[in-house]
């Protein structure tokens, strides 16, 4: 095997996911939603589909010309500049290939790049492959007991950040809102990420795939938008987070067009594109989201005023069984401390393993309830300090919702 594979090979999704599926659960693990995606966009589908033999046929290879110019014209209108459809986007096989595209396309061998943990998953092995170094930063609790916990508490130190920069730091990655835990960065948070990639010629690659579901309020920011950064971000995003349609597998990353030119060297020499059919679908549905922006209309409203109540009613579940959530500000996610969990691990198959990862096979063994260990987020020099959380996926049926209630009440 090629030297690059090495200490990439574990996945919690690949783990997790397969547990999961072999003791039939009630599934708040991964993060997809058990509902369908809104009829509008399953009809822009089946149009596509029936809209002729082009449908079924190879595309352009950086994206279908239709998804790149709603993309650009939609995308355009919230940042305040115009994006050249053509130049300024990659439509990948969904977030996950645009993040891979960025990384290889940038990183050269011993370049660092900062990662903000916790940190989806995929971004360690990815600068790894790249044969980059991971630097990670920890955001920090300001509290981290009590009630009324809320992301928001947690935070980066800017002198911390500042002290991981070295002449061989490529790029920072940030992703907001924050899988796992929920955090919606702040203005103020940007613009400090901001001075310091302009004042040392950083690149950001800004992870927004849960862009539209921010709560309470809170206000989802594009640090692409923010003075100088256009030029040196580049923004990664998801049809299927953004449709509810995680399995179709579309995504898309933006950019300035020297830097986007490489991502699709990379992008032109492994997948060329995703399925047609999906992006002629996803460009319906930014057209509709286009002309409702704002309106009541919008998916982008309705769907954060659903998981608004679902997030609420996980919160209140999880309290009532003397687990104190942290409320996320966005996502998908809810986290919750485990350490006052009274529970007898004796499964000698999981011996030596973090204890969430032990905490949470447990739970699917003998509870039939999947969850996600948040250590998973961490990299292996800060996860000892991050054992004591599991994750929650709250974007499911109200009926899912109440079975995991169920199992919870029953056991506490
Ligand atoms: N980034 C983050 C933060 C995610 O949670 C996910 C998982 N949906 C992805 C990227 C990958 O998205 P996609 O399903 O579009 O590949
Ligand atoms: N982003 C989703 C999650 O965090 C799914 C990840 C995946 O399937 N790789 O659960």
């Amino acid at each position: 095997h090629a030297k690059r594979l090495e200490g990439v090979d574990k996945n919690i999704w690949v783990e997790f996911t397969q547990l999961a599926a072999e003791y039939k659960v009630v599934n708040l693990g991964q993060g997809f939603p058990d509902f369908s995606p809104p009829s509008f966009i399953r009809e822009a589908f089946c149009n596509a589909l029936n809209g002729g033999a082009s449908m079924h046929q190879y595309t352009r290879a950086f994206g279908h010309p239709p998804l790149v110019k709603i993309l650009a014209k939609f995308f355009g209108r919230i940042v305040g500049r115009e994006i050249d459809p053509m130049e300024d986007i990659l439509v990948t096989v969904g977030a996950y290939q645009a993040l891979f595209c960025t990384f290889q396309a940038l990183i050269n061998e011993g370049d660092e790049v900062i990662i903000v943990e916790p940190f989806f998953d995929c971004y360690q092995p990815m600068v790894m492959m790249g044969r980059g170094t991971p630097v990670y930063i920890p955001l920090k609790p300001r509290k981290s007991t009590g009630p009324g916990l809320s992301s928001a508490d947690w935070v980066l130190c800017s002198e911390e950040l500042a002290s991981k920069i070295s002449p061989r730091t490529k790029a920072i990655v940030i992703n907001t809102p924050n899988n796992p835990l929920g955090k919606v960065f702040q203005r103020d948070e940007l613009q400090m990420i901001a001075d310091l990639c302009i004042k040392h010629d950083i690149i950001c690659i800004s992870d927004e795939v849960y862009e539209w579901l921010t709560y309470d309020g809170e206000k989802h920011i594009k640090i692409a938008s923010l003075p100088g950064m256009w030029e040196r971000t580049v923004t990664i995003g998801s049809a299927g987070k953004t449709f509810s349609a995680t399995g179709w597998k579309v995504g898309w990353a933006m950019g300035p067009g020297h830097i986007m030119k490489h991502l699709k060297t990379v992008h032109q020499n492994s997948v060329y594109h995703t399925a047609t059919a999906a992006q002629e679908a996803v460009a319906m549905g930014f057209q509709k989201e286009y002309d409702t922006f704002g309106t009541e209309e919008s998916y982008f409203k309705q769907l954060p005023a659903m998981l608004h109540a679902k997030r609420l009613r996980l919160a209140e579940c999880l309290r009532s069984v003397g687990l104190e959530p942290i409320m996320p500000q966005g996502g998908y996610f809810m986290i919750t401390d485990i350490s006052g969990l009274k529970v007898d691990l004796n499964d000698p198959s999981t011996k030596g393993e973090p204890y969430d990862f032990r905490i949470v096979k447990w739970l699917i063994k003998e509870k039939g309830l999947a969850t996600i260990p948040v250590s998973g987020f961490y990299s292996q020099e800060h996860s000892g300090d991050f054992q004591k959380y599991i994750r929650f996926c709250f974007v499911k049926e109200d009926s899912t919702l109440k079975a995991a209630e169920d199992i919870l009440k029953q056991w506490r």
